[in-house]
């Protein structure tokens, strides 16, 4: 992993309340430890992956900060992936656009001030 991509988990798992854990483990219990989207039941077999189900709290609006119940729902690895699938493109394409504006930016820079871009010396 990256140390970008390191740093970033790091920040992400920050935005998680402290009592987080609590948290999770009564939005599965309200759901009666069923996944919400499919209906797998935790510690069984996936009926399609074979895998064993291991159920968590998803946020609906993907911010982590957002404890309220009507945000959270139980889901499977799998329904879980599926749901923040769209989410983690948008959150990558963006990251994409935001490096290659600040590197074509400080080119931009470079050339008004009559310096050629570092090299990284
Ligand atoms: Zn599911």
């Amino acid at each position: 992993m990256s140390p970008e991509a390191r740093a970033y988990r790091r920040a992400q798992r920050a935005r998680y309340p402290r009592n987080w854990k609590q948290v999770s483990r009564s939005v599965i219990a309200r759901a009666g430890y069923r996944c919400e989207a499919c209906g797998v039941e935790q510690g069984k077999p996936n009926p399609v992956s074979g895998s064993r189900v291991i159920l968590g709290a998803a946020h609906l609006d993907h911010h982590p900060e957002n404890v309220s119940p009507s945000n959270l729902r139980s889901l499977c690895q799998r329904c879980h992936l599926r749901y923040d699938h769209p989410h983690h493109l948008t959150q990558i394409r963006a990251n994409r656009l935001a490096r290659l504006a600040a590197s074509s930016l400080g080119g931009l820079l470079a050339l008004m001030l009559g310096k050629a871009p570092s090299s990284g010396r």
